[in-house]
């Protein structure tokens, strides 16, 4: 018998649903249906996208009402629009239970996504060191005391915008100081990577580099490293050379949540500043979030009017809703379950002849090199879409296909996880994606070389491996009391 999933929800919460979906199409009947065809198709496939979840009944339903209407620039008791009270309190609880949750000294709940928590993150960063050597030469206490020729002066004198990133085909994030992104036209950008054997961080190349870059800000963390990092090493190297040390946590932070990442493992003790979106594996509401040292507190808290506009009342709220699940024990035993599960599917994988980045997985993500089928990873995410299970294509470590056709497959085991599959069902999954793959060829583009986009598979075995999909998720059913029309 499948255990009751965390989807599941109370007769009122399927009742507040439907309702919520019956005023909609009162007014856009399209839009209504749209909602209820993606709850149609979350429930139809295996979603193994790692960056993606299931929030609760509660967490969904925090989000629909009047606080959305509400204005609330600023922070709790120090807002620039009068009538704040309500979000003072959800502001105020969604902080404190953040701060509980991760062990920080403070938390901002305000980022709208994981993007606006970095590009916080960044501004908090380079005001404190502006702002430093500044105050303490000028003897002023606050920063408003500047003038715009301080500032000028100040910004020259700093000189050092330099960013130490995780390269993005090893697994770092567009937001750590590549180009198409503001974070790479802020600062100037060098990368660490990984070693070629082992696929791991290689931390005696990182400290070299850092030595001789002298960046202002290390960024650890990661979109796509299915390993542990170790975060004392990072510190250590930053404190050598001076820099701030900074955590992108938005993958795995319901793994730190849920106390699966501890010690080393676990960056708030060891990183100046951490950021994070809400709705991977920690399974809140879409949305970001900073935590910091109490010596960056007053410079986060300046996200909006920095570079935020009013606050989400109505997600800040939901946020506090899932940070108070996520202290529940359920979640400790849901984040080693989301660990267990993606080690499952990797050795399902690893012992049908797949290739794995770094060989495994410590964490909730496998890259798979789908080279050795002869696919590119866009051949082989679609191939795979097509067969209901659902996954994105990724670079591997020098890829020759390059970002857009890769030769890799991102495969997270969060939300089916959080649908109650197990490691039993992971070894299937394991066998339904090897049998896809195999299958699929690429077809012939028209100067006669294999099309890195266009592919074959037999309509039966892809209808026939979207058939087992949907009966191994059977058993687990997704929000199961909602009823669509
Ligand atoms: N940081 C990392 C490591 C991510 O993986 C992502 C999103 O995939 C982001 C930041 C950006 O988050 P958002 O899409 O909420 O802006």
């Amino acid at each position: 018998m499948a255990q009751q999933p965390h989807t599941a929800a109370t007769p009122t919460a399927d009742a507040a649903f439907r309702s919520a979906l019956d005023v909609v199409a009162g007014v856009e009947p399209r839009i209504a249906a749209a909602i209820g065809q993606e709850l149609a198709d979350q429930r139809a496939s295996l979603k193994l996208i790692a960056s993606e979840n299931y929030a609760s009944p509660a967490v969904l339903l925090a989000m629909g009402n009047w606080l959305s209407d509400k204005y609330a620039e600023g922070t709790a008791g120090r807002r620039f629009y009068a009538g704040c009270r309500n979000v003072d309190t959800v502001e105020t609880i969604a902080a404190e239970h953040a701060r509980e949750l991760f062990g920080a000294d403070h938390a901002y709940v305000q980022p709208h996504s994981g993007i606006d928590a970095n590009l916080t993150a960044f501004w908090a960063v380079l005001s404190q060191r502006v702002e430093s050597p500044a105050l303490e030469r000028a003897e002023v206490r606050n920063v408003n005391d500047l003038t715009e020729e301080d500032w000028a002066r100040l910004r020259h004198e700093l000189g050092n915008q330099r960013m130490l990133g995780m390269s993005l085909d090893t697994g770092g994030h567009l937001t750590h100081g590549f180009r198409p992104n503001i974070s790479g036209k802020m600062f100037e950008q060098r990368s660490y990577g990984t070693d070629p054997v082992t696929g791991l961080i290689d931390y005696d190349a990182l400290r070299e580099t850092a030595r001789e870059f002298r960046p202002l800000i290390i960024v650890a963390g990661y979109s796509a490293y299915p390993r542990l990092v170790n975060f004392r090493t990072m510190r250590e190297i930053a404190d050598e050379v001076g820099a701030t040390l900074m955590v992108d946590m938005a993958h795995f932070a319901g793994l730190v949540a849920g106390k699966v990442l501890t010690g080393d493992h676990d960056p708030v003790p060891h990183a100046h500043i951490v950021t994070t979106t809400t709705h991977k594996s920690l399974r809140g509401p879409r949305g970001g979030m900073v935590l910091c040292t109490s010596e960056l507190a007053e410079h986060v808290d300046r996200g909006c009017p920095l570079v935020l506009g009013g606050p989400l009342s109505h997600v800040m709220a939901a946020k506090a809703v899932a940070f108070a699940e996520a202290r529940r024990p359920e979640f400790r035993t849901y984040a080693q379950a989301v660990v267990t599960n993606a080690q499952a599917l990797a050795e399902g994988l690893l012992r049908r002849g797949g290739t794995l980045v770094t060989g495994g997985t410590d964490n909730h993500l496998v890259l798979a090199d789908v080279s050795g089928y002869g696919l590119t990873g866009r051949q082989a995410e679609a191939a795979l879409l097509d067969s209901g299970i659902v996954t994105n294509r990724n670079s591997v470590p020098q890829d020759p296909n390059g970002a857009w056709y890769t030769s890799g497959v991102r495969i997270g085991t969060p939300a089916l996880t959080t649908r109650g599959l197990g490691v039993a069902e992971m070894d299937e999954i394991a066998e339904l994606i090897d049998t896809v793959l195999r299958a699929t060829t690429p077809t012939t583009a028209a100067n006669g070389s294999p099309s890195k986009a266009n592919y074959a598979l037999d309509p039966a075995l892809r209808d026939a491996v979207a058939k087992r999909a949907a009966e191994l998720l059977a058993p687990y059913p997704l929000y199961p009391g909602v009823a669509l029309a």
